[in-house]
């Protein structure tokens, strides 16, 4: 069925971004907002706004009542969530289908089954994806643990069966401290994310973070866009992603992303998806699946040149996937940044008015962002204020090209981690491709201030 409205359920550039495939689509789009975010530029863009509550996240871009209302009061047929907010939220995607609204986004069942990383661990076994050694479900026996964590070798990690966002994790160097960082992490995981469940799986030393797009059509048919690398993070929070990985070979990325592809195919997934892995040592390992658009989708659009948005609204119409596996190619190379108001260094965020803005510009740079200068940045949200995505035929020129476009990004009257990007871009191991997960906390820690 044709979309004819869509209520964008979230703020700052990923609803600008849902915009602008909504608009070149004919499609029209309803911005919510909440008290605070009353100036900003997704509700500039949109034919209507709709104000659902005050500042905090959880009376507004998370009040699914307020939301669901002001789907019905625009009269749109069709609700986007985005990233974050309520995108893996399984009881909103069931009661926005209650109402007979088209969810642009994954079966509800898949996004439970996948929001309960034990559940999505048990799952990606029995679909074939090679998984990290551990539990094979939640641990609550000491005795029972012990034995896990012996067989797969210490160091263990502890994670918590409903985590997310890098948090509720901790690593576990020998039996001694077991116990202890079980209860730890359980308590922990209780007071974030209300569930004390937590399982255990071998803490790998020195990966690399690689994950897979995945596209399904719902009815069986699926597709991979190949990967993005994401090692460069801190605190478990990506900072930059790369498409390709550099350590992928072609015949690598076929074996593997057909792997899984052919998972999503064997449970009729639909729409847009991320496999994410550990790989170390030519292995890769699951650890868990994001059922909604990521941050960094625009690098696999960069090299495939599928606007992934505009697949995702298709599949919500019912249409076919708009390519093939056979027709997809892979050209060239992207990389991501994602700027942040913080201090490049310290990290403390720093929200507030910015007093001028110059977007980077010229041949392959992309910004996504809502900035504009005299916007206040409200202290309330996620730091992310923009992302630049720059392709390149080579990762060499692709990088050279992100420095310009750095040099050319301005931000004033907040602190911006742009400084932290452009140093970065000129370390050798990231020249030269050769980073784990560890790295960029290791280069900080070392780094001469
Ligand atoms: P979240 O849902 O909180 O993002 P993930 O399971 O995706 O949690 O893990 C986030 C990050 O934590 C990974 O990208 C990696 O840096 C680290 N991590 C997770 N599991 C392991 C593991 N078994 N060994 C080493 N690092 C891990």
């Amino acid at each position: 069925m044709a979309i004819k409205r869509i209520l964008i359920a979230n703020r700052g550039e990923i609803a600008l971004r849902i915009h602008r495939a909504a608009h070149e689509m004919g499609i029209e789009t309803v911005a919510v907002h909440s008290t605070a975010d009353a100036d900003a530029m997704h509700v500039r863009l949109a034919d209507h706004a709709v104000c659902i509550g005050p500042p905090p996240a959880g009376e507004s871009y998370l009040n699914i009542a307020n939301i669901i209302s002001a789907a019905e009061i625009a009269q749109c047929d069709a609700i986007h969530p985005g990233y974050g907010f309520l995108s893996e939220n399984a009881k909103f995607a069931d009661i926005v289908e209650a109402h007979d609204i088209i969810w642009i986004g994954p079966k509800p069942e898949h996004i439970r089954t996948m929001g309960d990383k034990i559940e999505a661990k048990r799952t990606a076994g029995a679909l074939g994806l090679p998984l990290v050694p551990g539990s094979d479900g939640a641990v609550s026996d000491i005795t029972e643990a012990k034995a896990i964590a012996e067989a797969a070798g210490y160091p263990v990690i502890i994670k918590a069966a409903s985590g997310g966002g890098g948090r509720g994790m901790k690593v576990c160097n020998g039996p001694d401290q077991l116990e202890t960082l079980i209860q730890q992490a359980g308590s922990e995981a209780k007071a974030a994310f209300g569930d004390a469940t937590v399982y255990i799986e071998k803490y790998l030393g020195n990966p690399r973070h690689i994950e897979f797009q995945v596209f399904g059509d719902g009815n069986g048919n699926a597709i991979h866009l190949g990967e993005r690398d994401c090692s460069l993070q801190r605190r478990h929070q990506k900072v930059l992603e790369e498409a390709p990985s550099p350590v992928i070979t072609p015949e690598e990325r076929h074996r593997m992303g057909e792997i899984c592809a052919q998972a999503m195919r064997d449970m009729a997934y639909r729409g847009a998806g991320t496999i994410e892995f550990l790989w170390e040592n030519g292995e890769f390992y699951f650890i868990e699946m994001n059922t909604r658009l990521q941050v960094e989708h625009p690098v696999t659009e960069a090299v495939t040149g599928v606007d992934l948005v505009r697949e995702q609204i298709r599949i919500a119409e019912g249409k076919p996937l708009s390519v093939t596996q056979d027709e997809l190619e892979f050209q060239g190379h992207a990389i991501e940044c994602r700027i942040n108001a913080e201090d490049p260094f310290t990290f403390a965020p720093s929200p507030g008015l910015v007093t001028y803005y110059h977007a980077a510009g010229g041949m392959h740079v992309r910004v996504d962002s809502g900035l504009y200068a005299g916007y206040r940045i409200p202290p309330y949200y996620d730091s992310m204020i923009a992302k630049v995505i720059v392709y390149g035929r080579t990762r060499e020129g692709c990088i050279m090209r992100l420095r310009r476009a750095l040099e050319e990004m301005v931000v004033e009257g907040v602190k911006t981690n742009i400084p932290l990007h452009r140093e970065l871009l000129r370390q050798d191991d990231v020249l030269n491709g050769d980073y784990s997960i560890k790295w960029l906390e290791q280069w900080l820690e070392e780094r001469e201030v």
